[in-house]
């Protein structure tokens, strides 16, 4: 399907299943976008089993614990091709928090790592505060040791999917004993006493997946619920950062190919200033441009995921998902802008893709780190690690 990228037998396959599912969903994106992102409940039922008989399930997660055990590249492959889709129809593929095995206990193991993989249980993750984004350090949220356990007191922004989840993941600064200052991250089942949502905000994009403010009351947790111990929560974080920023890339690919697909489509047919506008050098280079930037943001970005799978330095892999996230997101920007220019009117009806994705891929700019945050990442390890160090 894509020449040059040399796949194995095996990531065609995944892709082109992929591909194949997603083209299942694209049909829902207009309905979807008339009714707040919500699909009818059986839609969604379905499209869940769909997930599961295709092995689409935690491929995120290790193979020995039920989950898919697919490589950085598969997983690039697929968020790929979950990126055509607009709505975040696509989000309907669950990626558990990957970092969480390797640091949970037996107990948060059974409780929740294992019913995530099964894809019974969801999370969310409760870090970003009103005054605390690019800044995390700036962090207010308390946890004071309480009867062996944790008090927890905070105020969280922008808590994603909390409508369709039940834990949490919430990061806090311990408040007392000898590790006073330092990050912790608690996992809570949403239902906790003193757990309130304060509020849904609207967000540009139409998705069912609520973005709430949430505030967290002296919610009184057992020691049980520390995820690692006490000051890691700062390398929890970073983790889940590489993660999302390279799966952040990989649907900024997907968003630019079906866009560029799209408006290409669109430009052969079209006629205007004595036949179509395919034919009128402004359309060619607005689309010229458009698929030079995809190739090389998926260049970078297969090339970032081989570079994991092959056990590159933890510091490198931090960079290059960076450079990744910022390259590609910053690409399907200009491509989207550029795409509903080429519809004309049309690109800015709600109804057409460029119109959507317009909006959507807006957000892959600022969340999981603002560009500007991700300049500053890549920089940091061009001065450390110098230009042979960073990119071979
Ligand atoms: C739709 C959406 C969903 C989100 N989901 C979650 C979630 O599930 N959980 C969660 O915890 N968080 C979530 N976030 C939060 C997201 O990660 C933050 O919005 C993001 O990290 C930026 O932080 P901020 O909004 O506080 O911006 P700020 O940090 O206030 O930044 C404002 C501006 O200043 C710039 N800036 C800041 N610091 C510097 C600097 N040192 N140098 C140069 N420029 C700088 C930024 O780049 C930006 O342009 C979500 C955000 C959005 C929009």
């Amino acid at each position: 399907m894509h020449a040059g990228h040399a796949l194995s037998e095996a990531d065609r396959e995944i892709q082109a299943t992929a591909r194949a599912f997603v083209d299942e969903l694209i049909p829902w994106e207009g309905e979807a976008e008339l009714h707040g992102g919500e699909l009818p409940a059986h839609v969604v039922k379905q499209q869940r089993e769909r997930v599961r008989e295709l092995g689409f399930e935690a491929v995120n997660m290790p193979r020995e614990l039920g989950g898919g055990g697919f490589t950085m590249l598969q997983q690039v492959l697929v968020s790929e091709q979950l990126g055509r889709a607009t709505n975040a129809l696509g989000w309907v593929v669950h990626t558990p928090a990957a970092w969480l095995p390797a640091v949970a206990t037996p107990e948060q193991l059974e409780r929740w790592v294992l019913p995530a993989i099964r894809g019974e249980r969801r999370e969310c993750y409760a870090i970003t505060e009103e005054g605390a984004g690019s800044d995390l350090d700036a962090i207010q949220a308390t946890a004071h040791a309480d009867d062996g356990g944790y008090r927890l007191n905070g105020v969280k922004w922008h808590v994603t999917s909390i409508n369709h989840a039940d834990h949490v993941f919430f990061q806090a600064k311990l408040a007392d004993g000898a590790n006073a200052g330092a990050h912790a991250m608690f996992v809570l089942d949403l239902d906790t006493p003193g757990i309130r949502t304060v509020r849904v905000p609207a967000y540009s994009h139409t998705i069912s997946h609520h973005h709430a403010i949430v505030a967290f009351e002296d919610v009184r947790v057992p020691a049980g619920q520390l995820v690692g111990r006490e000051g890691d929560g700062m390398s929890f974080a970073h983790e889940w950062f590489r993660y999302e920023r390279l799966m952040i890339a990989a649907r900024s690919l997907g968003a630019a190919e079906r866009l560029i697909e799209e408006a290409t489509a669109f430009a052969k047919q079209r006629h205007a200033g004595g036949g179509p506008i395919i034919d009128h050098q402004a359309i060619q280079f607005m689309l010229a441009d458009s698929l030079t930037e995809l190739w090389a943001a998926r260049l970078m970005t297969y090339e970032t995921a081989r570079g994991i799978d092959a056990g590159v330095d933890v510091k490198v892999q931090h960079a290059h998902c960076s450079m990744a996230k910022l390259y590609a997101s910053e690409m399907a920007g200009r491509v989207a802008d550029r795409a509903v220019q080429v519809f004309g009117g049309r690109g800015y009806m709600r109804e057409n893709v460029a119109e959507r994705l317009y909006r959507e891929v807006r957000v892959d700019r600022i969340w999981e780190g603002t560009s500007e945050i991700q300049r500053i990442i890549i920089a940091g390890q061009l001065a450390k690690r110098g230009v042979g160090g960073l990119i071979g």
